[in-house]
């Protein structure tokens, strides 16, 4: 009989990574690969979040922590959540993850029956079906198209709603588009959900600061503070200041729930790396110049490889308002021929063909549960960009 249980094999391991460790193999036989699939920024930390890191380690701040988070942590978090996005939270009402990551995931797995239904607009991050099937959950994927700016309306909203649906998942900006929802797109969501009292609602603002028309993108919580008492709001600092691998994320919310995922993680995961709660507190706290610079940054490369991808006959993209990633519509170039006769058929095979004949990786919209399009990363240098965008172009032209 099978060694690894149900719960494990009706997930797969995260496409990005699955693309990530081909490029890395194709480059390791020696091929030149442009890879634009990595979800993280291309910074370092910066100098004065990495010292904090260092004092902790020398002051003996060595040890376990409480479940939740040190008291300095959640401080922190309690500030920057009424500094940057009017919201009013006590310690007690939050609790420090292993990344956002961890925070989605236990949450589900704190609150989900089997059978229970997540509602999940597409395209999506593409680790929130997998959680919720990981969790004994059914996803249920909202199509948001492109005419709709990728959002989901109040309509779909409505109408993807059952007896069974226990939470909606909304990501602004979002993981791949950068789509990001106004106060007054929040508004019209929150009357539906007025609706149907037993909806929770998970917000994921893993990205509110990588927003391209400054300032923080809106929070659903201020548009319809009425939602406060079923809303998860995840967030962390790996987007934010450029902490990936320092594994630090958070859920605020209601103390019913935020005690569920207390129990939950104190015999799960345990508490979260003492030496990153001391750097993230740093990151919360201190200097946020890094932030502005970045995406001034980020800014830069979405307009030049946007104009260079609006360029190439058959791809468009529209501009992302927010996170790191050009999702780009491909369905000009479904139908069309390469040069050895294969037909692309799906994003999949526009995926495939990018990298078998110009080396360039990006990751195929199926895999976000949107076609025809693929997502480009633009964390990544403006000399690297250029090139993939070249390359592209390049492979485009051959094609029959
Ligand atoms: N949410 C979204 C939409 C993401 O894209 C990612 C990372 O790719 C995460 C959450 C995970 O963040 P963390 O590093 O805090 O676990």
């Amino acid at each position: 009989f099978p060694r690894v249980a149900e719960r494990v094999r009706r997930i797969k391991p995260s496409p990005s990574t699955f693309a990530a460790e081909r490029a890395n193999a194709l480059r390791r036989e020696g091929r030149s690969i442009v890879s634009l699939v990595v979800g993280e920024p291309d910074f370092d930390t910066p100098a004065h979040i990495r010292q904090a890191a260092s004092r902790a380690m020398e002051v003996g701040a060595t040890r376990y922590t409480a479940l939740a988070g040190t008291f300095e942590l959640r401080q922190a978090i309690v500030a920057k959540l009424e500094r940057e996005n009017g919201l009013v939270y006590v310690p007690d009402e939050i609790i420090v993850t292993n990344g956002a990551k961890s925070a989605i995931y236990s949450a589900l797995a704190a609150t989900l029956e089997p059978g229970d239904e997540v509602i999940i607009p597409a395209p999506y991050w593409v680790s929130y079906p997998d959680m919720v099937l990981a969790c004994d959950g059914l996803p249920v994927p909202v199509a948001c198209p492109e005419n709709q700016g990728f959002k989901l309306t109040s309509a779909g909203l409505d109408a993807a709603i059952t007896k069974r649906t226990r939470w909606l998942i909304l990501n602004s900006p979002s993981n791949p588009t950068g789509a990001t929802y106004s106060a007054a797109e929040y508004r019209a969501l929150a009357e539906v959900l007025a609706r149907h009292p037993s909806v929770l609602v998970m917000t994921d603002d893993i990205y509110e600061h990588i927003r391209f028309e400054g300032g923080t993108a809106p929070h659903l919580l201020s548009a319809a503070p009425e939602l406060r008492d079923r809303t998860l709001a995840i967030n962390g600092v790996s987007k934010t200041y450029a902490m990936t691998g320092w594994r630090i994320g958070w859920v605020a919310g209601p103390r019913d729930l935020v005690r569920a995922l207390d129990t939950f993680l104190s015999q799960s995961a345990g508490n979260s790396c003492s030496i990153s709660q001391a750097a993230a507190a740093a990151a919360l706290t201190q200097d946020q110049g890094f932030v502005a610079e970045s995406v001034a940054i980020y800014r830069e490369r979405r307009d030049a490889t946007a104009a260079g991808i609006n360029a190439i006959p058959g791809l468009s993209c529209r501009m992302p308002e927010g996170a790191f990633y050009l999702f780009v519509n491909c369905g000009g170039l479904i139908g069309r021929a390469t040069p050895d006769g294969r037909r692309l058929e799906t994003d999949g095979d526009v995926v495939l063909y990018l990298l078998d004949s110009v080396g360039v990786a990006v990751v195929a919209g199926s895999a976000y549960g949107l076609s025809p399009y693929f997502r480009l990363s633009i964390a990544t240098s403006h000399e690297i960009l250029a090139d993939g965008v070249a390359r592209i172009a390049r492979a485009v032209a051959d094609l029959a």
